[in-house]
C-alpha cells in the first residue's frame, strides 16, 4: 500500500517518534512565518534563546494585522519586529506588503516543505502542497533555533474531489459546503488531503481558499498535491525554480475518506454568528445588508478582487451600502492596478483600503449596533468586527459582487444569478 502526501512529508521531515495516529510526534520545521501581533512575543521568546541567527530554512516576520498603527504600540512593535529581524535574519515585510499568508504564498513557500506560523490560518500553505500549521508563540520560536516542532500524528482524510465548479459558485462555496457536512469541530485531530479528478479544475488560488478555512473545521491542516497547476501558478510569479512534485502515491491509504462532486455545490452562505452555520445563499434572500467587504487571506487575491472590478464595472454601489476590499498583498493590488481593475473598484464607490487585515479582525469599519455586515472573509463569530453585537455573515466574493448587477443596487441580498460570463485567463493560478 501506497502513502498519502501527508506521510510522505512527515517522514521526510521527522525528529522524533512514530507515524501513528494519535501518537505524540516531532518534526523539523523549514518555513517560519510570524505576524506583529502573536511575532513580537515569539521573536522575544526566540531572543531569551540567545541563539543568534535562526536556523530554519527560512523565517518570515510580516506586518500585516497592524498595519495603520493606530497607536504608537503598534509602531513600537513595527521597529522591534524590524531591528530583530535585521539581527536574527528574519525577512521582514513591512506594514502595507499584505497579509503575511499571501505574501509567503507568493515569495517564500516551496511545495514539500513543512511550515509553522504564529496564526491559526498558516495552513493558507497547504493550498501549495506544503505541510503548514499554526502555532503558539513559544513553539514558533524554538522551531526558529531548529529546534522539533511537537504534535500530535492526525488522522488524514482522502477528500476525493469530482466535477467542476458551476458558474457563481466558488472555492469559498467547496470549504463551507465542508463545514456544513463536518461542523466547526469536524477536523479536530485530522488533515484533509484533496486528491481526485476535480482538483485539476480548481486554480491554485481556490485551492488555497479551501485550504486557508480548514482552520474553521478545527483541522490540524489542509493540503493539495503540488502539480502542473501549482507549477504554472509559481512560473506566472516567477518563481518556477522553487516548485517540486508533491504527490500522494496512486494506491496511497488514508484513516477516512470522503467524497465531494464540485458540479453540484451551490452557493453558500455561513449566517452570523459561526462558520458553520451554512445555508444555501437562497435561504437568505431579501436580507437587507448595510455593508459589504471582500478580503482577507480568504478571498483577498487578485483572483478575487478581479471577479469584484469585473461585476462593477460601470455600476454604482447603492447609497445605502459601504462597500470596501481589502486586497491580500500589494503584489495583487499592483496587478490589478495595472490592469485598469483598481479603476474599476474605485469608479463604483468601492472603498479600496490598503493590503492588511484590516476589517477581518475588526481594525476599522466596524458595523453599528444592528448593522448587517456581508462579508468574504473566513470567520463571522460574534464581536470579530470590533462590534460585540454585531451580526455578519460570510460566503464567497462572487456573489457579493453580484449584488450589483443592476445599476445601483444591492442593498438586498438576491439569490438570482446572472448568466456567466466567459471564462477569462487568470494572472495567478
Ligand atoms: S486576514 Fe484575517 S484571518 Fe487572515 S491572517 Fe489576517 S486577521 Fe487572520
Amino acid at each position: 500500500m501506497g502513502e498519502n502526501l501527508t506521510r510522505k512529508i512527515l517522514k521526510a521531515h521527522l525528529a522524533d517518534g512514530r507515524l501513528a495516529a494519535g501518537e505524540e510526534i516531532g518534526i523539523k520545521i523549514d518555513e517560519i512565518l510570524i505576524q506583529d501581533i502573536t511575532g513580537t512575543a515569539a521573536v522575544l521568546h526566540f531572543e531569551a534563546m540567545q541563539l543568534g541567527r535562526v536556523r530554519c530554512k527560512v523565517a518570515c516576520s510580516y506586518g500585516d494585522h497592524n498595519v495603520l498603527q493606530v497607536s504608537e504600540e503598534n509602531t513600537e512593535d513595527h521597529v522591534y519586529l524590524s531591528t530583530a529581524a535585521r539581527k536574527y535574519g528574519i525577512w521582514w515585510a513591512k506594514p502595507g506588503a499584505g497579509i503575511g499568508h499571501q505574501i509567503h504564498q507568493e515569495h517564500f513557500a516551496c511545495p514539500g516543505d513543512t511550515a509553522l506560523g504564529a496564526d491559526s490560518h498558516t495552513v493558507h500553505m497547504g493550498g501549495m502542497g506544503l505541510y503548514a500549521m499554526g502555532a503558539g508563540g513559544l513553539d514558533v520560536a524554538v522551531a526558529m533555533g531548529g529546534g522539533p516542532y511537537y504534535f500530535d500524528m492526525p488522522a488524514v482524510v482522502r477528500v476525493s474531489l469530482t466535477g467542476a465548479l458551476r458558474p457563481w459558485s466558488t472555492a469559498k462555496d467547496v470549504i463551507l459546503e465542508m463545514l456544513r457536512q463536518k461542523t466547526a469541530n469536524g477536523g479536530f485531530g485530522k488533515v484533509f488531503e484533496y486528491v481526485g479528478p476535480g482538483i485539476q479544475n480548481l486554480n491554485l488560488q481556490q485551492r488555497i481558499t479551501i485550504c486557508n478555512m480548514g482552520a474553521e473545521l478545527g483541522a490540524t491542516t489542509s493540503m493539495f498535491p503540488s502539480d502542473a497547476v501549482t507549477r504554472d501558478y509559481m512560473r506566472r510569479i516567477g518563481r518556477e525554480k522553487d516548485w517540486r512534485e508533491a504527490l500522494p502515491d496512486p494506491d496511497a491509504a488514508y484513516d477516512e475518506s470522503m467524497e465531494l462532486d464540485l458540479g453540484v455545490i451551490e452557493p453558500l452562505v455561513a449566517l452570523p454568528s459561526n462558520p458553520d452555520k451554512v445555508v444555501p445563499v437562497s435561504q437568505a434572500e431579501g436580507v437587507k445588508v448595510d455593508q459589504v467587504m471582500v478580503g482577507s487571506c480568504t478571498n483577498g487575491s487578485y483572483t478575487d478582487l478581479k471577479a469584484v472590478a469585473q461585476i462593477v464595472k460601470g455600476r454604482k454601489v447603492h447609497p445605502d451600502v459601504t462597500f470596501f476590499v481589502h486586497p491580500s498583498s500589494r503584489m495583487d493590488l499592483e496587478a490589478l492596478a495595472r490592469e485598469g481593475l483598481l479603476t474599476e473598484l474605485i469608479a463604483a464607490g468601492v472603498n479600496v483600503e490598503a493590503a492588511t487585515c484590516g476589517a477581518c479582525i475588526g481594525v476599522g469599519h466596524v458595523p453599528a449596533k444592528g448593522m448587517k455586515s456581508l462579508r468574504a472573509i473566513n470567520r463571522n463569530f460574534k464581536g470579530r468586527t470590533g462590534q460585540k453585537d454585531d451580526e455578519v455573515e460570510s460566503s464567497g466574493c462572487a456573489r457579493r459582487a453580484r449584488r450589483c448587477r443592476r445599476r445601483s443596487t444591492w442593498p438586498t441580498i438576491r439569490a438570482s444569478c446572472p448568466p456567466p460570463r466567459p471564462r477569462t485567463r487568470r494572472r495567478c493560478g
